[in-house]
């Protein structure tokens, strides 16, 4: 486990390693032009979650960015912890490592810390991750929507994706939707993903990027109500702003601005092409 002190590393031994990885996931910077970190935030909203098992923080600097545009954005949960997530526990309140001290209490924060890739990591030692884990659970039990983007469900992550089985595959989900995006090999997603997709009722669609018809891409910040309407509403519509590929945020915050405009005033509906 890693460990930070105001003084900076508590380290002997192995440690040493784990000092250099750290050192290689902070030293991460996202590039200039929207990625797929971004393009993933922006589809969603407040209400929606991201769980990720990434160590590095790019997630969390495209969030920063993302928020210039809007702050109604997904809440972010690091399953393994990550290298710029820390934790307040006067507070009780994960918040970015980077900021130096509680953003409330201005006490000092606990650095997360990284779960490594073996067959038994250890969930509750972290009050973040054992959280992070609760949190996974009860919000997997409640989606309509799971979206799983770019993870293979590796061996060494067993007793997760087991535990993530019970906690979504626990029964019929008639109405619910399992997308996945991934370049793997359909077969392969059917493979890795059987309970799931049997639990939704074979409702699932398997995407090789965000772009390539998902949901986020064709309702974005509209995921939900844009299932609805299609599915339970009989709508044969087309989606009035779909996400595509920007090379710049002024393109992406244009793209975007008829959805931010109605969320001002409250309207969260699906703007139809035939709106435009
Ligand atoms: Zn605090």
């Amino acid at each position: 486990m890693i460990q930070t002190s105001k003084t900076g590393w508590v380290c002997s031994g192995k440690c040493k390693m784990e000092k250099r990885i750290f050192d290689f996931y902070s030293s991460l910077e996202i590039p200039d032009k929207p990625t797929a970190y971004d393009y993933l935030i922006l589809s969603l909203r407040k209400k929606d979650w991201i769980f990720t098992f990434n160590w590095d923080s790019l997630l969390i600097q495209a969030y920063a960015r993302c928020y210039r545009l809007t702050n109604d954005l997904p809440e972010l949960v690091f399953l393994h912890g990550n290298v710029n997530v820390a934790y307040c526990e006067r507070c009780n309140k994960p918040q970015r490592m980077d900021f130096g001290r509680c953003c409330d209490c201005g006490g000092e924060l606990i650095q997360t810390p990284l779960l490594y890739p073996v067959r038994n990591k250890d969930y509750t030692s972290s009050e973040y991750i054992r959280k992070a884990w609760e949190v996974l659970t009860l919000t997997l039990d409640e989606a309509s929507v799971l979206t799983i983007f770019g993870y293979s469900a590796p061996k060494s992550d067993a007793a997760a994706v087991e535990l993530m089985k019970k906690a979504f595959a626990n029964r019929t989900r008639w109405y619910n939707q399992f997308e996945v995006i991934d370049i793997a090999p359909r077969e392969t997603v059917y493979t890795s993903w059987s309970d799931f997709i049997t639990a939704v009722h074979e409702h699932i669609t398997v995407h090789r990027t965000i772009f390539d018809g998902t949901l986020l891409s064709e309702f974005p910040r509209r995921s939900i109500e844009g299932y609805l309407k299609r599915n339970f509403k009989g709508w044969w519509g087309e989606s009035g702003v779909q996400l595509c590929e920007c090379q710049t945020f002024d393109e992406l915050r244009e793209l975007l601005k008829p959805l931010l405009e109605n969320e001002a005033d409250g309207d969260y509906s699906v703007i139809s092409s035939n709106q435009r």
